[in-house]
Formats: structure tokens, sequence, C-alpha cells
């Protein structure tokens, strides 16, 4: 029988689940965008989401999902034919940098496969063997959502560094902002991008592009930025029109505003905390299953796995069979395998991912670890025992 009906739980990773105190404060009339309380609201999101991105640098804000903010990332600093040297970890970084390339990008392409971080030994061959500085940018995404993988950002400055390369560093922080540490000036990352239906827990729908004044400087030669796209009045805006070059995305000020709040009464290094031993308990679980039977984390290394989201195989058609099983019976939606085989192809049923990003607490991944649980035996896939235990014992001891 089902036993669904209940609160649903979207557990894919984006858009996350939204706090109620999030939906409670978008839950208002429409404001006036021309003063008031609206405009002095979101002159105080500026300096919160430079905290949480650890930057003194600048941030401009789009009405735009994390697709459009690819996109205002790249032509605010790359010119038809510039190089970008692009990192593969998966189909995030290949998804930008099909972007870059429709915006005259030459793309230089390292692929590190589908299941393991980038290694930045290669990245030092490559950008020592550019003696003449052809390479403008490296495109790497911190988290790519489709592997899990978590790429080590600090590693690849001191690569740039150890090269003497001038090369802009540009990562992708859309599904890690908020989950996973990151330190864009500590970490010597350039432009950064991210967006709210993550690990900041408000609706799709507004998009961010952190930058630094090396980046600012580029963007002076930069002939590919477009009047949308341009990061310069959204950053230093002369009036609060100039921050979105048309209406204010209203409702998702408010609920941003509230998500800012909740990250900031809890404090980022809880949160980051909170993100990594959650992420264990699903390891945990993941892991004892894995000692009989077919499923497997997608990233074997434990220290380039992703805490806001968990890649898995498990053979097709089982993937497919135990996500229907989940949300037909359990009441929780899990994501789908992405990038890992074409569409059509029947291998394509043999992945599932687990979103535990943003506002996730230790009873939703127990539950969720022990539908799956559930799952495994009521579908008669074998595993080995003792999953729920490994994650009780692991939310137990932190
Ligand atoms: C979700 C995600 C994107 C795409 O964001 P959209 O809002 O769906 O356009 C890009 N990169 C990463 C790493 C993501 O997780």
């Amino acid at each position: 029988m089902s036993l669904a009906n209940g609160r649903h739980y979207l557990a894919i990773p984006g858009p996350s689940v939204i706090p109620d105190r999030v939906l409670q404060a978008m839950h208002r009339a429409a404001p006036n965008i021309y003063t008031g309380a609206l405009v002095d609201l979101t002159t105080t999101l500026v300096p919160d989401l430079c905290s949480v991105a650890r930057t003194t640098g600048k941030v401009a804000m789009y009405v735009a999902n994390g697709h459009g903010v690819w996109e205002a990332a790249v032509s605010n600093v790359l010119n038809a034919g510039d190089t970008a040297l692009v990192l593969a970890t998966g189909r995030f970084a290949v998804g930008w940098s099909e972007m870059a390339a429709q915006l005259g990008i030459n793309l230089r392409i390292i692929d590190f496969g589908l299941r393991s971080a980038i290694d930045p030994d290669r990245v030092a061959e490559v950008l020592t063997a550019d003696k003449g500085h052809q390479i403008k940018a490296v495109m790497a995404v911190h988290v790519d959502t489709a592997t899990s993988a978590r790429n080590d950002i600090a590693a690849l400055r001191r690569v740039l560094e150890d090269a003497g390369h001038p090369a802009l560093l540009m990562v992708d922080c859309i599904a890690s902002l908020g989950c996973d540490r990151f330190e864009m000036d500590g970490w010597g990352v350039d432009v950064m991008v991210a967006g709210s239906q993550k690990g900041l827990m408000t609706p799709p729908g507004m998009g961010f592009v952190f930058f630094n004044e090396k980046a600012d400087s580029i963007r002076d030669t930069c002939s590919n930025v477009t009047h949308y796209w341009d990061w310069r009045p959204r950053a230093v805006p002369e009036d609060f029109y100039q921050y979105w070059d048309g209406t204010a995305p209203t409702h998702h000020l408010y609920g941003l505003r509230e998500a800012l709040d909740m990250i900031n009464e809890e404090g980022l290094e809880h949160v980051w905390h909170r993100h990594e031993v959650l992420a264990q308990a699903y390891w945990a679980a993941l892991e004892s299953w894995s000692t009989d039977g077919p499923i497997e984390i997608n990233m074997s290394d434990r220290e380039s796995r992703s805490h806001a989201v968990t890649a898995v195989r498990i053979g097709a058609p089982n993937g497919t069979a135990l996500r229907d099983w989940m949300t037909a019976k359990a009441g929780v939606t899990l994501g789908i395998g992405l990038g890992m085989a074409p569409a059509g192809d029947p291998a394509w049923h043999g992945f599932f991912r687990i979103g535990h990003m943003g506002h996730v607490n230790a009873h939703m991944v127990l539950g969720v670890v022990g539908a799956l649980q559930a799952g495994l035996v009521a579908l008669g896939i074998p595993h080995g025992k003792g999953g729920l235990e490994a994650a009780v014992e692991v939310c137990a001891t932190a």
C-alpha cells in the first residue's frame, strides 16, 4: 500500500526545500517597487550575500536562473576569440562551456570523467605550457551536481600562481554556496556564480555573479557584454531600478532576506558543518548497502564528495524503480541521474541522486535513509545490511 500521504519531501538537488519562514515572508501583497521597504531591504541583501560567499568583492544580482548567470559571468570578462580552459567533472562544467562556446569563446577542455575530481597536476601541465598566456580564464564547477564531485578550488589558485599565469579563475558555486565550505577571497576566486534555489533556500529565479577588482578591470576591455548581462550597474547602482534592469523580483527579495537571516542565525560555519555531517550519514548508509549488491556511491573518494548532493549508481532498471517506489509509497522524490547515460539508453535507469542542500536536518535524512532501505527490501534489490544503523550512528555521534 502507499504510505505517501503526509508532507511530501522533494529531495532532489535543486530546487531545494523552501523553509516555511521563507514561504511566509513571500506571502504578501505586491509591494511598491520605487521607494519604501523593498528598496531598503534590497540594499541589506548585498553585504549578506557577500559574507556567505566570503568576499569583500562585489555582487551583481539578476532575475535569472543559473543558466542566466553562467552567460552573465562569461560575457563580462571574455571576448569572442578568447580561450578558456574548462575543467570538466560532469554535466555542469560542460553545460557552462557550451554556453561560452556560443559566445565565441574557444574552449580547451580537460575532461576528468564522471567519477573523479579535478587533478591539479594536469591543470598545471596545461597552464605551464601556455607560455603566451592564450588562456584568459579557467572555468570550473565547485560541486558538479551531476556527478556530486567536489573540486579543490584553492588548489587551482595555487596552480595558477605556481605557473605565474594571469588567467581569471571562474567558479560555479550554484550547488555549493551555503552548503560546502567556500572561501571566494581566501581561495583567490575572481568570478563566482550562484543561484537562489539551492543552498540559499529560495525559489528559482534569482542569480548572482560575484567578482573582484581584477575581473572588473577586465570588464573594461570586454566588448561581449550586453545591456542586460552587464554587471556594472547592478553592482554599483545609482538607483534601485539599476539593480534589476526592470521590475524587481519582489517576492524573491523577501524570501531571500528571510533565508539569509536563517543562515546568519545558524552561523555559516555551522551550516557547513551540518551539511558535512548529514552527507556523512547518507554515505554511511550507502556504503553499508554497497557491501553486497549493485549500489555504489558515484564518487568513491570521500575527499572529493559534495556535502550537498550524492549521486548513486544502482544498475538499470533499479534506479528508476527505486525512485518511483519512493515517490509513490514513501512520499519522497529523489533526483534522476544526470549526464551519466544518454536518455533513451536503458542504462539511464541505473542512477539516482539525493539532494541534501539547504533546509535539511537529521530527521529528514534519517527518514530518507529508512525509506530507501524499505524500498530496497520491497523491490528485492540486493544490499548489504546495516545502512540505517550506520546513518543513525553518524547522527548520534556528531
Ligand atoms: C543547478 C545548477 C546549475 C543550473 O542552474 P539552473 O538554475 O537550473 O539554470 C548550474 N550549475 C550547477 C553546479 C548547478 O547545480
